[in-house]
């Protein structure tokens, strides 16, 4: 028994010291409002012509100083470190972060981050995960090493760094809580759907070797497969005897790689200074809370509402939880119709309504009045799934009273068994052949009839409806 449970305890340790340890540093490009980079008032504008939003300042010519830090740039990153439940700082203070190389015209990146740094944000958690800091720091401009050209479009540009802890043990882990943090930040919009994130991506297989830093993993995909390839890598050279360096590789996309590109600099080399240009930032108590106030409800709090207590699949709560204007429109449905009947009309039909029309939610304009109007309707069988489809492509379009709507162009369903009935006869004296197909096996051939009394109902009768019916009068 003893034996057993030492055993036991051995192989523990064993499978905890092999294990796999990931950490991200996230980037994304800020989502601002007012379109206006870091220091400066250049337009964010991704599809400009290369060296056409630029100025003194985001160029580094000398003698230019940057303007006070953009305020909604400081706002958004505190929301973002408030949504991933970090301790926020209130004095903080950019540093410069030095180093030569083409795409900084300045010698050195503006940045919260560093040796004596204050990130915005600290010991945070998101999904399970830790988060180490949240903090904002200039992007570089764009250099092209085949030609030598530099775009400073993008240099200014704000951007949030966020670095997890290395609590990640899978690149399926990764993947998963990626897009669950894109979700999230997306509520807050946070980040510019256009621009995207792009990530540096720490492995260790093992605690006694020296983790490798993969720079600049810029898609899910490829974040997916410099973990793997990395893992497997790293792993091979252990069993090959050899210890594993703190290296820095550089992902090479095309070939699914990664190649040697330097020992790890350590802080030291950035020759970390406070930037004199720039004082610190000072952010009250009060303003981190009015900020933490008016954050949403986050997606997970979301699923776990709609699954736990409106019964609600757990792949339909994901998909309705994905974007906040549909959970929002959900919830406010789903508080008078049945959350069921709602969820399966706003993620099936609503969704399917809008791919069609190759809409987003934020254009269609819904009015949740007349969605309501809508599933009402459904849920006490007034009308028919069908009619309900053809008015939700039309409220798509543009909004108006469904009521009414339904009144005027008599969309009630044929409720009265007799109409039907009359329906159901008709179609029969009409298709002698089908009858005569379905009274020989052949089950198909009653969707035949179906499909021509629904015809005469104009889809106001219900298939089942229907079908029942015929099946009572062919005998
Ligand atoms: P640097 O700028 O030197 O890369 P950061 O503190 O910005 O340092 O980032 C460190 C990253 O490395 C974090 O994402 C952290 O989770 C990760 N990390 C730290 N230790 C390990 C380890 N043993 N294995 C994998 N990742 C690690
Ligand atoms: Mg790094
Ligand atoms: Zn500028």
């Amino acid at each position: 028994m003893q034996k057993l449970q030492v055993a036991a305890a051995k192989e523990k340790t064993t499978s905890s010291e092999r294990k796999i340890m990931i950490g991200l540093e996230i980037h994304g490009y800020l989502n601002m409002e007012n379109g206006a980079k870091l220091f400066c008032n250049c337009a964010i504008d991704p599809s400009a012509e290369p060296n056409t939003t630029i100025c003194p300042v985001c160029t580094g010519q000398p003698g230019s100083k940057p303007m006070l830090p953009n305020k909604q740039a400081i706002d958004k990153i505190i929301a973002i470190a408030a949504i991933l439940d970090c301790r926020i700082n209130e004095r903080l203070i950019f540093q410069r972060k030095h180093y030569s190389w083409p795409d900084m015209p300045t010698g050195y990146q503006r940045t919260m981050s560093g040796s004596y740094s204050v990130p915005v944000g600290q010991e945070g958690s998101f999904l399970g995960i830790g988060i180490e800091e949240v903090h904002l720091e200039e992007d570089p401009a764009r250099w092209d090493p085949e030609t030598g050209a530099v775009d400073y479009n993008r240099s200014g540009y704000p951007l949030v760094e966020i670095v997890t802890k290395p609590d990640f043990n899978s690149a399926g882990e990764v993947r998963q809580w990626l897009r669950r943090l894109v979700t999230t930040l997306s509520y807050i919009k946070a980040i510019n759907p256009e621009l995207g994130i792009k990530s540096d991506v720490n492995v260790s297989v093992a605690p006694e070797f020296g983790r490798v830093e993969i720079k600049n993993v810029n898609s899910f995909r490829s974040i997916v497969r410099a973990i793997e390839y990395e893992t497997l890598r790293q792993q091979r050279e252990v069993k090959e005897g050899k210890k594993v360096a703190m290296e820095t590789r550089a992902w090479r996309d095309s070939e699914g790689t990664s190649v040697f590109m330097r020992q790890k600099e350590t802080a030291v080399d950035y020759m970390f200074i406070p930037d004199p240009d720039l004082p610190a930032v000072k952010v009250t108590a009060a303003e981190i809370k009015k900020i933490a106030e008016k954050l949403p409800e986050k997606p997970a709090a979301k699923i776990r509402k709609y699954v736990e207590k409106w019964k609600i699949d757990h792949v339909d709560a994901e998909v309705l939880s994905s974007e906040i204007l549909l959970a929002e429109l959900f919830e406010k449905v789903a508080v008078v119709v049945n959350p069921v009947l709602a969820a399966k009309w706003l993620r099936r039909e609503l969704l399917r309504v809008l791919n069609y029309n190759k809409k987003e939610l934020e254009e269609a304009k819904l009015d949740e009045r007349h969605i309501i109007q809508l599933l009402k309707l459904v849920e006490s069988r007034k009308i028919t799934d069908e009619t309900a489809k053809g008015i939700l492509e039309k409220l798509v379009e543009k909004p108006f009273d469904v009521e009414e709507y339904v009144r005027k162009n008599k969309l009630f369903a044929v409720a009265e068994a007799n109409v039907l009935e009359k329906y159901c006869e008709e179609a029969i004296a009409e298709n002698p052949a089908a009858v005569a197909d379905y009274k020989a096996g052949k089950e198909k051939a009653l969707n035949f009839i179906v499909g021509a009394v629904m015809r005469k109902s104009k889809g106001k009768a219900t298939p089942q409806q229907v079908a029942e019916i015929l099946k009572q009068l062919i005998k």
